[in-house]
């Protein structure tokens, strides 16, 4: 790709069809994309294959198409994509910067408890780092990042959250790559394919801005390109709780797309339609492409 040009993506888990919630990330990432005159890719990542619904993938692309927002390529699926995150984690194994685990997750909690970290119930405590130093002639079970000793905490900038940072070492700890049961981390898949599609900016749901930090070391540890993130607000349902295919949020009626739009238009504080009933998909778009270049000032 020539130098500065842009690419974005949005990258759906096949979970379940889209819905409100997921389209906000799905609108921003392409006004955004399209704002900076970049191009726009599709990623399902159908890894966690027990949670993927089958044909749930094929279903998010008839809905983002027939809201208008068509790929600028073919989309990539993860679940094709296993020899090439094997040779990543390879990489990584022979550089030292990721082990072998033998530890279950009870193991893990024995060990948290011995090391005098109290039981807490919302906050998640950080893998207490048993096998980073071997298996003890234990079997290894999942792969591990390991976490850069010694590091200032990860520090970056998000276009809409502003500076951010995170100490992954105390927080997270050495982090899976690849699980017990054989299947890869939505970490590693992520960075992996990031890079291996040019992306040069992420536009995703704030849900999930606290895994950047850990996307930032290994991309790093792999030697590919940290990216411009911007993470969306999060669409709240009538109880206040941010709407998840977890707790029912509707799929988009494909009948209304512009309806669809237009609510996912307002959490992104884009203007309201003057004719929303005789607005066209494509219309609609065109008109917040424009608004959104004013409101964030193009992609930095
Ligand atoms: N597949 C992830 C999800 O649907 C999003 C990944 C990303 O945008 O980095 O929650």
């Amino acid at each position: 790709a020539p130098a500065g040009a842009y690419i974005g993506r949005f990258a759906p888990s096949p979970t379940g069809p889209l819905h409100a919630g997921s389209l906000v990330a799905a609108l921003a990432s392409w006004l955004d994309a399209r704002a900076a005159g970049g191009r726009w890719l599709v990623r399902i990542e159908d890894v966690d294959t027990p949670r993927c619904i089958p044909g749930a993938g094929e279903f998010i692309l008839q809905q983002l198409a027939a809201c208008g927002l068509v790929p600028d390529a073919q989309p990539l699926w993860q679940s094709a994509r296993g020899p090439t995150y094997q040779q990543a984690l390879d990489h990584l194994v022979a550089e030292g910067a990721a082990y072998p685990c033998a530890c279950s997750r009870k193991d893990i909690e024995k060990a948290q408890l011995a090391l005098g970290h109290a039981r807490e119930r919302h906050a998640a405590l950080p893998y207490p780092g048993t096998c980073r130093h071997g298996l003890n002639g234990r079997a290894g079970r999942s792969w591990r990042f390991r976490v850069p000793a010694g590091l200032p905490p990860t520090e970056w900038t998000d276009r809409r959250l502003g500076a951010q940072q995170q100490d992954v070492a105390t927080d997270i700890g050495d982090f899976v790559l690849r699980r017990a049961d054989g299947l890869w981390a939505y970490q590693l898949a992520v960075v992996v394919d990031d890079a291996a599609q040019g992306i040069t900016h992420i536009v995703r749901g704030e849900d999930l801005a606290d895994n950047t930090p850990r996307q930032i070391l290994l991309q790093r540890a792999l030697g590919v390109a940290t990216p411009q993130y911007l993470h969306t607000p999060l669409v709240c349902g009538d109880n206040g709780e941010k709407l998840s295919k977890q707790n029912g949020a509707q799929a988009l009626d494909l009948g209304q797309p512009v309806r669809a739009l237009e609510q996912a238009a307002r959490a992104l504080g884009l203007p309201a339609l003057a004719h929303p009933h005789n607005t066209c998909s494509g219309d609609a778009l065109a008109q917040w492409v424009r608004a959104w270049s004013r409101n964030y000032n193009g992609p930095s």
